[in-house]
């Protein structure tokens, strides 16, 4: 075992970028003098706390009152920030992830959530300038309440003014580094493009736009070289105008009627169609409905898009935007792909791992249907990898123009991007007449707290700022008009901040961004094929995305880009290339997939590049522990069925389980919500600061509430999500049941679209047990269990867990002898129950649990944990835990 562990340590490797993303994350120690004012509001706090026993807390002034409230607050701020230096000195704890914020009770709380930093509170200027690191501009405030209270009443109601502090702007170098060849403008190139820029302005309508775009001018070679080569690279920089025009010309052209825009009846007498993968299901929806606008129909129309648990398409449809995924599913059902007459694989430098293994699907189909017609486009990248993989296939260039991007980097390491790139925001602001701001973020989370941070500071900076700042997050959450908000033209006057991940790094082209803030990281899945561990993680991003992400700073002008970390972590730190998926993560759900294809061979399979055979054995190994395949590896009638979910393997081993055990209804409704569980609470409790939950109301206590249910002893955060559920259903799926109960209605909302179609799914492939009447409207889950006995309604928790236990024994974990961590049972790992869980310090823990993710941190945490049997894990999984005995 010892050997094992060790092993493992070289094999999940990157303990470097650990260390930084440690480093990064850190929050600033306090410092001496902070110490020492540590020191002295808490002396302070003590007199007031005399004089409040003495006098009564009612015979206090309202500022009196207000004072020590705030005061309190800091001193709560040094503390935990003391705290943290401690777990820092112990080894432990830095939370990049987490963060602060004041919740509605306008406590100090863990994890920042958009909408809760709303509200006048004068408070919140504390906690603005904690976002800047500018202690010493609190501690003027702290002396202004000073002198208020001294002075007369008549100031009471003056709030402060909020100054943006020069002193405290993060420093940049001074972008003598400029980024490309072109940076050396000639005067004869700048007044080109300062043509070109006019030019640009002038074009207002669609179809001006379109023609103004870098591949219209090819739009007639492209259609040539499309029905000339069977298979076609396109390569143009971003926002040329592939994903948006080359499904149109071709459509133009009469690839509709039939391969190569001859007319030939489909065999149903149906139009042909052009389909176009895209890696992200924002691209797919954005794109769909921005080409429906410019043909002139409305989405689902002749134009339509195809994403998991949403299809917008119609017997009309002949461009049909999708996911790779779910090109992937329709090679399933028609492995010829005989709807379409061209397939455009769009974003193919992403290399996501469906793209890769539809690369080597399509390379066979096209040697298979010769009139069918392949498109590979991406974004300068890796171009010639792509041409050599198809044999040689031609590259068509569409030049594009760009315009010079300067570079700048910090001085410094940033102990944390959110708060750099926020205060960034306003350096800019402040600084330059015009520009729209992009900033790269790493998720949701990050997005959604920098959006509230922005406004908040906003709020409080309205008196000075010259033109209005428009902040438009964007992430596939989001509802969609608010998604279209990036693209629309900022008004005169304003100036437009849009928050993204790495989805606007070549997918979606945002007109006007002439800064670009980039926080150099992005969230990738890891998987480790020797411990089998899968691990979502913040990493350092790649210097070719860094590149990218720059660039979209120059499209419409010169442009600067904003790098929230050191020019020699760009050299040093950054790989440079991203590393494919197929490379990193866990393959056995495409396995899976091309197993049910067919494709039996995977050793042999022709890759763009081959996983290793370790990655691929373990994948196999799992399918052949969830009773997919067999002996000889092949597909098994289960494995049939787990193929046909729209899920991972594991879960859809749960939901076939969940048929033979009669629950799932209640299995659909937990893997529905599971999907939701992170954004399910409008704010998260802070029991990992130690805290007593019971003095935060609200969100916190909600959560609590929920969590600390006899249900969650049993069958922890599974049955917690699936009791959310009932009583989201049971009260007619209210949103004021929501806000009663601090739910976001809106994750609830998607999770019940998830559950709709998912429910859909599983009544065609007749999972429904005898027992159960599945009900369109999902409320049956709760009708059902009020109608039991306690005693049935027991069996039926046992179950649900069991069908859960069936599927995820993989991810099953051994409370250790010390009894404050757990050990993976397979290789020993040591992990941790988050602390959003509810089986978070449960008392007694419970000896062995099941896990749904593990999130890699400051530690690797389980999140959504779920006790279980030993002698089930025994029973399910013997094989699978033969060698750890
Ligand atoms: P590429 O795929 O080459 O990166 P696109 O076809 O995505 O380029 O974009 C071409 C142009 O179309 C962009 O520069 C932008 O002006 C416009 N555009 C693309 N998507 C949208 C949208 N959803 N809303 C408004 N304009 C868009
Ligand atoms: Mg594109």
């Amino acid at each position: 075992d010892e050997h094992d562990r060790d092993n493992t340590k070289g094999e999940t490797g990157p303990d470097v970028n650990f260390e930084q993303l440690r480093l990064r994350s850190r929050q600033k120690y306090l410092s001496e003098r902070e110490k020492k004012e540590m020191v002295l509001l808490r002396g302070e706090l003590k007199d007031f706390e005399r004089d409040i026993e003495k006098l009564g807390w009612g015979n206090m002034s309202e500022q009196e009152r207000h004072e020590y409230e705030i005061k309190k607050e800091i001193l709560s701020i040094f503390d935990r920030r003391s705290r943290l230096e401690e777990e820092e000195e112990r080894g432990g704890g830095s939370f990049l992830i987490e963060d602060d914020y004041v919740n509605e009770e306008g406590r100090i709380d863990t994890k920042r959530k958009g909408d809760v930093l709303t509200g006048k509170n004068r408070r919140m200027q504390f906690l603005l300038d904690e976002e800047h690191g500018k202690k010493h501009n609190r501690l003027k405030q702290l002396s202004h309440f000073t002198n208020l209270k001294k002075n007369d009443k008549q100031h009471e109601e003056k709030t402060y003014d909020y100054v943006f502090d020069q002193a405290q702007a993060v420093d940049f170098t001074g972008g003598d580094e400029e980024d490309d060849a072109d940076s050396k403008l000639t005067a004869d190139e700048k007044a080109l493009w300062e043509k070109i820029r006019r030019e640009e302005e002038r074009v207002k309508t669609i179809e001006d736009t379109r023609k103004s775009l870098p591949v219209f001018q090819y739009r007639d070679q492209l259609i040539e070289a499309v029905k000339k080569y069977p298979v076609l690279i396109v390569v143009g920089q971003t926002g040329s105008g592939k994903t948006t025009q080359l499904p149109q010309y071709l459509y133009e052209a009469g690839f509709d009627k039939g391969p190569l825009g001859k007319e030939v009846a489909r065999k149903d007498g149906q139009k042909f169609k052009i389909g176009c993968t895209q890696p992200r299901r924002v691209a797919a929806t954005a794109v769909a409905s921005r080409v429906s606008d410019e043909v002139g129909t409305r989405v689902g129309d002749r134009v339509g898009y195809s994403i998991r648990f949403d299809d917008r398409t119609s017997e009309k449809t002949v461009i049909k935007y999708m996911t790779d995924g779910m090109l992937l599913r329709e090679f399933m059902s028609d492995p010829d792909l005989s709807e379409y007459s061209v397939m455009m694989v769009d974003e193919a430098h992403e290399r996501t791992l469906h793209t890769d293994i539809l690369l080597g699907l399509l390379k066979e189909l096209s040697s298979e249907r010769p009139e069918f017609r392949l498109l590979i486009s991406s974004a300068t990248m890796d171009s010639e990898k792509f041409s050599a993989y198809f044999n040689d296939a031609p590259i068509f260039n569409v030049p594009g123009r760009r315009f010079p991007v300067s570079i700048h980097y910090t001085m410094q390491p940033e102990a944390n991007y959110l708060h750099a790139a926020t205060t960034t925001v306003f350096q800019i602001h402040f600084s330059q007449k015009e520009g729209d701001i992009l900033v790269f973020l790493t998720g949701q989370d990050e997005i959604e707290t920098m959006a509230a941070n922005l406004r908040a500071t906003c709020e409080k900076l309205a008196g000075q700022m010259e033109r209005q700042l428009i902040v438009c997050p964007i992430y596939a959450n989001l509802p969609q008009e608010q998604q279209k908000l990036i693209f629309m033209k900022t008004p005169a006057n304003a100036r437009k901040v849009v928050l993204a991940t790495n989805i606007a790094e070549t997918s979606l082209t945002i007109d006007g961004i002439a800064n670009v803030i980039d926080c150099g990281f992005v969230k990738e899945d890891r998987y480790s094929p020797v411990t089998g561990i899968q691990s979502l993680a913040v990493v350092p991003c790649s210097r070719a995305s860094a590149d990218q992400r720059a660039g979209r700073a120059g499209r419409t002008g010169p442009g600067k880009c904003f790098r929230l970390y050191t020019r020699w972590s760009y050299m040093n730190e950054m790989a440079a290339t991203p590393t494919p998926e197929i490379l990193r993560t866990n393959l056995s759900g495409v396995v899976l997939q091309m197993e049910s294809l067919g494709i039996t061979d995977l050793l042999h399979f022709d890759f763009l590049d081959s996983p290793s055979p370790e990655a691929l054995i373990k994948a196999l190994e799992q399918l052949y522990s969830l009773g997919a395949l067999n002996e000889k590896g092949e597909l098994t009638w289960t494995g049939a069925k787990m193929a046909e979910l729209p899920c991972d393997p594991m879960l859809a081993r749960c939901l076939l389980a969940s048929s033979s055990l009669n629950c799932c209804t209640e299995v659909v409704s937990v893997i529905s919500m599971l999907e939701e569980s992170n954004s399910i609470f409008s704010g998260r409790t802070s029991r990992k600061a130690g805290e007593n939950p019971s003095a935060q109301p609200s969100a916190a206590t909600s959560a609590e509430k929920f969590r600390t249910r006899a249900d969650a002893r049993l069958g922890g955060d599974h049955l917690t999500l699936l009791e959310i559920w009932n009583q989201f259903a049971t009260n007619g799926f209210s949103p004021q049941w929501c806000r009663d109960n601090f739910i976001q209605y809106r994750a609830m909302n998607r999770a019940r679209n998830v559950r709709n179609q998912l429910a859909r799914l599983c009544r065609k492939m007749n999972l429904y047990g005898e027992e159960e009447i599945e009900e369109q409207n999902g409320a049956d889950s709760m009708i059902r269990m009020e109608s039991m006995s306690r005693d049935e309604r027991d069996r039926l928790k046992v179950r649900i867990m069991k069908s859960f236990a069936r599927g995820f024994f993989a991810n099953a974990a051994k409370l250790s002898r010390s009894g404050d961590y757990y050990q993976t049972l397979k290789k020993h790992q040591p992990v941790y129950v988050h602390p959003s869980s509810a089986l978070f310090r449960m008392v007694p823990p419970p000896k062995y649990v099941i896990y749904n993710e593990l999130m890699l941190t400051s530690k690797e945490f389980m999140r959504n944990c779920m006790p279980v049997s030993e002698r089930w894990l025994g029973e399910y999984a013997p094989h699978y835990y033969r060698s750890s005995g």
